[in-house]
């Protein structure tokens, strides 16, 4: 018996210098095997959330910064808030290069879901200062951006097309549902899907960097309460992502807690809804989405409400996907 108990403190004292050992082997081996970046074991995206949040604080609303682990050429998904954000992430140093740097020569792209201001207001207002580059959505979205935001009326036409002068600084690219097409000037392939949103056709996006995908959903209502088939269909399409584990996130929003009376949803998720869509998905890819990484976005303040949703989900969360609340700033890797 104290042979035995000598014997386990004896290996539990020599463990750690066991595994540092072991370290140094894998360090000193994968030295010699690096020729060029690699994205494969580091994972596949980083994803810089500029914004979190869906709604009143305007340094904080949904934008979130996608590229390939390792590239510098990102597309921002959404751009309620960019100046604040980008600052915020050079404080945390998620980027080691000045603000005016990471908003021209960073962002290769922004994906507008639908043109509610919170999606949109960190373009307009950013827009003098930015370099030329494309907007990609859905058509109808495009239209708004072209006839209510860049009019001259609410603010200058930066864009190619709408009123007159147009000063051509960025170029409407819109995206046809559910065909694949390239982001200029990055290494990442997108398709668009649209969402119902209330009034709005809202959009969901899916990015794809050589065989691993991230889909990012803009604001969008539950199929049952919006009488769609939206997300079902949308879920159809990524189903076999999810069961060839090729699907590394998925961002979507919650924007209130479950008690939220259906009239007062406008077009949103409850974490019972989400959790409702999460069985739909779950049974089209035949996998119990245990570990899916799920980037829980647009809660709405004050803050006892995104608490609540928070715990709202974490209970309800049986299938055990792991949840993720972003923070504006802070990089995430999946
Ligand atoms: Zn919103
Ligand atoms: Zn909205």
């Amino acid at each position: 018996m104290l042979h035995r108990k000598l014997l386990a403190i004896t290996f539990l004292l020599l463990l750690p210098a066991f595994v540092f050992a072991q370290r140094k082997h894998k360090a000193k081996h994968r030295s010699k095997l690096v020729a060029a970046p690699t994205s494969s074991d580091a994972g596949s995206f980083r994803i810089v959330p500029l914004g979190v949040l869906g709604g009143i604080d305007e340094s904080n609303l949904s934008a979130y910064m996608v590229a390939p682990v390792g590239s510098n050429n990102y597309v921002c998904l959404d751009a309620g808030t960019l100046h604040a954000g980008i600052e915020k992430a050079i404080d945390n140093k998620a980027f080691d290069v000045r603000g005016d740097k990471v908003l021209k020569q960073y962002i290769k792209g922004y994906f507008i879901s639908h043109a509610h201001l919170d999606h949109l207001a960190g373009l307009i207002i950013n827009s003098p200062e930015d370099s030329t580059k494309n907007i990609y959505g859905l058509a109808s979205t495009l239209e708004t951006l072209k006839t209510h935001y860049f009019t001259w009326e609410s603010w200058a036409n930066f864009a190619d097309d709408g009123g007159k002068p147009q000063l051509k600084k960025y170029h409407y690219s819109p995206l046809l549902p559910g065909v694949e097409s390239a982001v200029d000037n990055t290494d990442m392939q997108v398709q668009a899907f649209p969402l119902s949103h209330s009034n709005l056709t809202s959009t969901a996006f899916l990015l794809r960097s050589k065989d691993s995908y991230v889909l990012y959903l803009g604001d969008t209502g539950a199929d049952e309460i919006e009488k769609s088939q939206n997300l079902h269909k949308l879920w159809e399409a990524v189903a076999p992502l999810v069961a060839a584990g090729k699907l590394k996130a998925l961002m979507i929003e919650v924007s209130y807690p479950s008690d939220q009376p259906d009239k007062n949803l406008f077009g949103h998720l409850t974490p019972r809804l989400l959790m409702n869509e999460m069985d739909v998905l779950a049974q089209l890819s035949g996998t119990s989405l245990k570990g899916l990484n799920v980037v829980v976005t647009h809660m709405k303040p004050p803050y006892r409400s995104i608490t609540k949703i928070k715990v709202q989900l974490n209970y309800a969360n049986k299938r055990q996907m792991n949840l993720i609340y972003p923070r504006q700033g802070k990089p995430l890797v999946f």
